[in-house]
């Protein structure tokens, strides 16, 4: 048995390297896209405009579930919401990639380390799947593991076996009920996930799916076609079909003029940096409370330090200025953001391996979370929507690309 599967091993993984070079028709991706009614065309941090988003050809969407009890116990509030917002999706055609809980969320809220009491964990890896498996198109077991915020307080291998005991205890309860259910985990593009990709290795058998959040060219001189070649990269390290959970690019950003820095300074009441350095706390008071917690947060214990810190380590939130550099050079306008849409869903969905591309995000946001300003372009200006909801130049770009029409 051992040696049919090892054998069964090497000639996928032989079948996968040539599949990546030659683009050869995926089985499995075959399977999947016909599961799912066509390749996964959705929006992450989605609003409710169900039939802007159908319009566009999108009808996916991805969030996250939050942990499904309260500290006393039982079902939380939050959870429930979340179930009752999953039902207003199925009841509009439309179908949610659901991602499970942070390892912080058990142990914050649960009380036990994750990776250590696996029973647990696989306990409520089926409750979520028995629970959710009608109204939900799919889970994502947690996300971006490797990175330190998300992965806080296991290590890499720990983090391994937390997504691999999930994926292993539903595809069990997937067998007893006959479901092709689809499960899988995602990655952020850093070296890290390739570590995660080989401990999870003897876990890979229970994915549907292996994801992956890209933003090339976003702050890097990248090409479309390297989207391309970063999903056969992983594709020949997985042998699973890819959906990109994340992918998008910023309809503003890019560095700023002295001009523009200077009256960011002088809302806070300076004329230069070292005058606002020069009042410490009395600066950093004055700073929207989601900066005064970044900095709590990323330099504990380093408040001498905090003022210089946002000039240095923080200047870009500070100013809401990001790097000049772009895909193909397209700039971070509204019209640059819809012609990266333009390049890079063509090269993803060519490739055979793909089953799905959701992109980041549905709609701006008033503020950045981690600085509390609205110009800072970070965390606010992904959306394909406006802030009030309206439609940007991307959206009509993802809507002629996905369903050719205008
Ligand atoms: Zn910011």
């Amino acid at each position: 048995m051992k040696v049919i599967a090892f054998i069964e091993g090497i000639i996928l993984t032989i079948s996968c390297f040539f599949g990546s070079i030659f683009n050869l028709p995926d089985k499995n991706a075959q399977k999947l896209i016909e599961r799912n009614g066509g390749v996964i065309y959705g929006v992450n941090h989605p609003n409710e405009q169900y039939d802007v988003l159908k319009d566009a050809g999108l009808g996916w969407v991805r969030f996250d579930i939050p942990y499904p009890y309260n500290a006393a116990g039982e079902i939380s509030r939050s959870y429930l919401d979340f179930k009752a917002r999953c039902k207003g999706y199925a009841d509009n055609g439309m179908q949610v990639l659901a991602v499970t809980p942070y390892p912080k969320d058990y142990v914050n809220i649960g009380g036990f380390d994750p990776a250590a009491d696996i029973e647990k964990t696989k306990e409520i890896a089926v409750f979520l799947y028995n629970d959710l498996k009608d109204i939900t198109g799919g889970f994502q077991i947690t996300n971006e593991m490797g990175l330190a915020t998300f992965m806080y307080p296991l290590t890499l291998e720990e983090a391994a076996t937390f997504i691999g005991v999930q994926l292993e205890a539903i595809d069990a309860a997937k067998k007893a009920d006959k479901s092709d259910f689809m499960i899988g985990y995602n990655q952020a593009n850093i070296s890290a996930s390739k570590d995660l990709n080989n401990l999870l290795k003897p876990y890979l058998k229970y994915c549907d799916y292996v994801g992956i959040d890209l933003y090339i060219g976003v702050q890097t001189n990248d090409k479309a076609s390297d989207y391309a070649g970063r999903i056969k990269k992983l594709y020949r390290q997985v042998c699973r079909p890819i959906i990109v959970t994340e992918f998008g690019f910023w309809s503003e950003g890019g560095s700023k003029t002295e001009e523009e820095k200077k009256e960011i300074l002088a809302y806070y009441g300076y004329a230069s940096e070292e005058e606002a350095i020069a009042d410490g706390m009395n600066f950093i008071a004055k700073l929207p409370q989601q900066f005064q917690n970044t900095l709590f947060y990323e330099f504990p214990g380093q408040e001498d330090q905090w003022a210089a810190l946002v000039f240095s380590k923080c200047s870009g939130h500070f100013y809401g200025q990001t790097s000049d550099a772009t895909l193909e050079n397209v700039g971070f306008t509204p019209e640059g953001q819809a012609e990266y849409f333009r390049r890079v869903i063509p090269a993803m969905r060519k490739l055979n391996c793909v089953a799905g591309m959701i992109i980041y995000c549905c709609q701006d946001m008033p503020i950045c979370w981690t600085c509390g300003q609205r110009w800072c372009p970070y965390e606010t200006r992904w959306g394909i929507l406006q802030l009030d909801g309206t439609p940007k130049p991307a959206y009509y770009a993802v809507k002629e690309v996905l369903t050719g029409t205008k």
